[in-house]
């Protein structure tokens, strides 16, 4: 199959979550499937140099082409230029745009008023959105892919699938290829007011209840959910939630209508990049399961050195994390005084919401030896975090999948979740009496349901189980192969019936 993927961010080349580790790491399973893959992304500047360069990928990038095309926005006709590159045989399209992509932030851009600083949307991420939107498809017709499958993700390419079967695009491609769109967070579902309708190009008639219209509004979700043939999410259970007035963030209803056409994937985890025993960065204390003797080593050191704490012995608790609402920081920060009194060290990087980031840096400042917390998205440190804690938190609201508990349970480092969404799916809670499961849950999003599930988890960590509970998350399979699989045979499924 041919098959082209687009998304606003994919790794090794730009990330902000976990979408990127999706667009990024699929291709890798459906090429050594045998398929031929397309990524296309924003060329992000100079994020993307910057990582190409920090990475040394340079020397694994083969220039394979320009293309020059155009894309009407409104009454403009804006001519740019896309760069091909083949990077471990996949096709990565780079789609040049200074004036939208040339920024230092993906989505959002910080500001001070007042002195203090803040962080909005961009503006024009409508413009920017549709245009990389119609770009995809106008590229993808001068390369002439003829794609099998274009998968879209989130609202930043969920106007590929309208585009594409509007009179705008119809009839253009050779074969109709199967339009794929997955959620990978209903939060954000690129709303914007109407008076940017006209950049659409599109006639009025999409502009209605049933079709992209959301209270007086443009929702390019919407679009996506009407005119994709598939709709996945990131787990069976935020599949079942998101169709839930509590869950479906308004488009509970839509989403109802629309399940047959919906599946729930698991995401998995890289272990070219995520694996204890060949992580460069825990070098030379590398480890595996069963044998978890460096790991101990690691923390050690790597509290009394590079995060400079004391009472290194003690659990610790780590998180690596957006700092915002959904992930539940301000349930770890109401319950943070009264976790201070525990005899255990924490360590967050994250970054986010600018009053989250300021409270957790007043407790540094009041614990230094106890709590280290870093900011700024930071690969490196993130690896070692994962690698050196005793148990990572997740207070999730909700939690589509969720990857840092995936690879946290890699690391040993024992997942202590909110039983919400992904985090239901792929973490099982520990059962004493039949010593299976691999980590901790808790039910209600509240500071006082959080302490207890740390409290079990210290009683756990005194404990001879821990080793067992250890050995179980280490040897959970959760891995891309199966996820990937599914995706595959969903593409086919859908092929057969165009
Ligand atoms: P989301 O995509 O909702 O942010 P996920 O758990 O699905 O949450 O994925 C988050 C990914 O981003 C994980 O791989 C996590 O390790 C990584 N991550 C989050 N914040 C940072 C940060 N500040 N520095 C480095 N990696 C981070």
């Amino acid at each position: 199959m041919k098959i082209l993927i687009a998304s606003s961010e994919a790794v090794p080349f730009a990330k902000t979550g976990g979408l990127a580790d999706v667009a990024g790491t699929l291709p890798k399973y459906f090429k050594e499937e045998g398929h031929e893959v397309f990524v296309f992304m924003p060329f992000y500047k100079p994020l993307i140099q910057e990582n190409i360069d920090k990475l040394q990928l340079r020397s694994k990038l083969k220039h394979k082409g320009n293309i020059n095309f155009k894309v009407t926005l409104g009454n403009a006709e804006m001519q740019s230029k896309a760069y091909i590159y083949e990077y471990m045989g996949i096709s990565y399209v780079f789609v040049e745009k200074d004036e939208f992509f040339k920024r230092p932030d993906l989505y959002v851009e910080r500001m001070t008023v007042n002195g203090i600083e803040k962080k909005a949307d961009h503006p024009d991420n409508f413009e920017r959105f549709v245009f990389f939107s119609k770009a995809v498809l106008e590229i993808a017709l001068a390369m002439d892919i003829g794609p099998d499958v274009i998968h879209c993700h989130d609202w930043q390419t969920a106007m590929i699938p309208v585009f594409a079967k509007s009179a705008l695009f119809k009839g253009r491609f050779r074969k109709i290829p199967v339009m794929i769109l997955t959620i990978h967070n209903i939060a954000f579902q690129g709303i914007f007011p109407y008076s940017k309708w006209f950049l659409t190009s599109l006639d009025a008639s999409y502009y209605s209840l049933d079709k992209m219209e959301y209270w007086g509004d443009i929702n390019l979700l919407k679009g996506g959910i009407i005119y994709s043939d598939v709709i996945t999410t990131v787990s069976n259970q935020y599949r079942r939630e998101l169709q839930t007035k509590e869950y479906g963030a308004g488009l509970d209803g839509l989403l109802s209508m629309n399940h047959a056409k919906m599946y729930g994937i698991l995401n998995g985890i890289d272990k070219e990049e995520w694996d204890p025993l060949k992580d460069e960065h825990l070098h030379p204390l590398n480890y595996g399961p069963g044998n978890t003797t460096n790991k101990t080593k690691f923390k050690l050191a790597f509290l009394s050195g590079e995060l400079g704490l004391e009472d290194t012995e003690n659990m610790l608790l780590s998180a690596v994390t957006r700092l915002t609402h959904q992930k539940g920081i301000d349930l770890l920060i109401d319950a943070f005084e009264e976790l201070m009194t525990l005899p255990l060290n924490i360590v967050i990087l994250g970054s986010g919401d600018v009053d989250y980031e300021n409270k957790l840096i007043y407790f540094r400042e009041k614990y230094p030896r106890r709590f280290a917390f870093r900011t700024g998205f930071q690969n490196e440190l993130a690896h070692k975090i994962y690698a050196a804690g005793d148990f990572f938190i997740m207070p999730s609201r909700f939690e589509p999948c969720g990857l840092g508990q995936l690879i946290a349970m890699t690391y040993g480092n024992i997942p202590i979740v909110r039983r919400t969404g992904g985090l239901i799916d792929s973490v099982a809670d520990w059962d004493a009496a039949k010593r299976t499961g691999e980590g901790i849950m808790f039910k209600h999003a509240t500071a006082a349901d959080l302490l207890a599930a740390v409290k079990t988890a210290l009683s756990l960590y005194a404990s001879m189980d821990f080793n067992t509970l250890r050995d179980n998350a280490m040897k959970k399979n959760v891995t891309w192969a199966n996820s990937a699989k599914e995706y595959l045979k969903l593409y086919r499924t859908e092929g057969m019936m165009k």
